[in-house]
């Protein structure tokens, strides 16, 4: 057995693998599903549609480092993604902007809001709904009160079955309003789709002499660990396990689940080249579910099909696919819990979204990798060395 196993092929985990293989490193990695790239894991459908099975994903980053990595291994289409909130039939841009502002206001108050906003906080620049909630002109606090609960209010009930106020008060402090007609729901440099998509990208990552791929291998069946020691099919393993999984699975969830929220999706190809004005709209007032994703709209070329899919969002039981940890201090308190147990092993390494029990993106995903990289390199003395 190579002196490396990383559970889970998904972005972290390939991301790892490769940079320990470009390092003459072997590597195992092993994953529970069929496929690779986790839940970026994307496919050509029968129109020769791409399409995502677990979520429109767009990649994004600030960093150049994670951007030229990347680069190695696709090609990329330029895109810059684009939300639109359907508001009781409505649609109008999100994050809210002044678009959105005189879309839904009617002219001279939107003026108003426009000139207290623009001489205040200044044209260009970005206003938190926490802030302007607190103003001192009546109009301003009726505006911030629109977009909460138009905007947000709904939706994040939607999404986590929570109030607002009840998630960690971060993420009420993030929800920004764009004081300019920038429309764009990402403002990073880099903003592209691999040209052709997801699983290509990984599946080349992942392609080098040094790393072997196990497929349809839960961890549970090769790995077991107890008192400070890993087990690898009973025998005592001194290399290095990097978990991307959950981490309550190390433990047999002794101290209970960490909560998580589940994605039902419900896809459908229409005979119609295109759907909606924008690849993604968010249900914020109405409807069960949260928003609807069209594909199409990610890739460059006309088709005469479309495919779309609804999210729905419910609490994730036991069998379900793990997707968002709810962010409380309670369930950080229960993951640090879990974390302590693993600080006792010293061969073991938590890393991506689910043994981390955060929300990552795609970017984030390969820059914690590219540091686990540093921090194994620096600390890790492999036996034979
Ligand atoms: C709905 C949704 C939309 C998103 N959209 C975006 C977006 O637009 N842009 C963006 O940058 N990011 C997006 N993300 C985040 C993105 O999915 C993550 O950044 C990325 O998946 C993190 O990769 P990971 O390898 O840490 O985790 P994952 O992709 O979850 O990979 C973990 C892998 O580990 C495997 N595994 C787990 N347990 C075991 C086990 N016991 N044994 C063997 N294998 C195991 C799993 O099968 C999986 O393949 C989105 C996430 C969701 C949920």
């Amino acid at each position: 057995m190579d002196k490396i196993i990383i559970v889970g092929a998904g972005l972290s985990g390939a991301t790892l693998a490769r940079l320990f293989a470009d390092n003459g490193k072997d590597v195992t990695v092993v994953d529970k599903r069929s496929t690779i790239g986790g839940n970026a894991y994307d496919f050509v459908d029968k129109n020769g549609i791409t399409v995502q099975p677990y979520g429109p994903h767009i990649f994004h980053t600030k960093e150049k480092e994670v951007f030229d990595f990347l680069s190695k291994f696709t090609e990329w289409n330029a895109y810059e993604h684009r939300v639109l909130a359907n508001i009781k039939g409505k649609l109008v841009p999100v994050p809210f902007n002044l678009t959105s502002l005189y879309a839904c206001y009617p002219k001279a108050k939107a003026e108003r809001i426009n000139k207290i906003l623009t001489d205040e906080i200044g044209l260009g620049k970005q206003v938190t709904i926490l802030q302007l909630k607190q103003h001192r002109n009546a109009e301003i606090r009726e505006f911030a009160h629109f977009v909460y609960s138009n905007i947000f209010y709904k939706y994040t009930r939607k999404q986590w079955k929570m109030k607002p106020e009840d998630l960690g008060s971060a993420v009420m402090n993030r929800v920004p309003v764009y004081v300019s007609r920038e429309d764009r729901y990402f403002t990073d440099d880099y903003q592209f789709m691999p040209k052709n998509g997801f699983t290509e990208m990984i599946t080349n990552i992942l392609r080098h002499p040094h790393i072997r791929l196990k497929l349809n291998t839960d961890a549970g069946s090769i790995l077991s660990f107890k008192d400070g020691k890993i087990y690898f099919e009973g025998n005592e393993f001194k290399g290095i396990v990097v978990y991307t999984g959950r981490v309550e699975e190390i433990f047999d969830y002794k101290f209970g689940a960490l909560p998580y929220r589940t994605l039902k999706f419900k896809f459908k190809t229409l005979n119609r080249p295109s759907f909606q004005k924008a690849a993604v709209v968010n249900y914020t007032t109405s409807h069960r579910f949260t928003r609807i994703t069209e594909f199409t709209k990610f890739t460059c070329g006309a088709k005469d099909k479309t495919v779309i899919v609804k999210e729905y969002s419910r609490k994730c039981k036991k069998s379900d696919m793990p997707y968002y940890p709810v962010p409380t201090d309670a369930n950080y308190a229960l993951y640090n819990k879990y974390k302590e147990e693993a600080e006792k092993y010293k061969n073991l390494y938590l890393l991506g979204r689910l043994a981390n029990y955060k929300y990552i993106n795609m970017d984030v995903a390969v820059l914690n990798a590219m540091k686990t990289f540093d921090k194994i390199t620096e600390e890790f003395v492999f036996e034979e060395e």
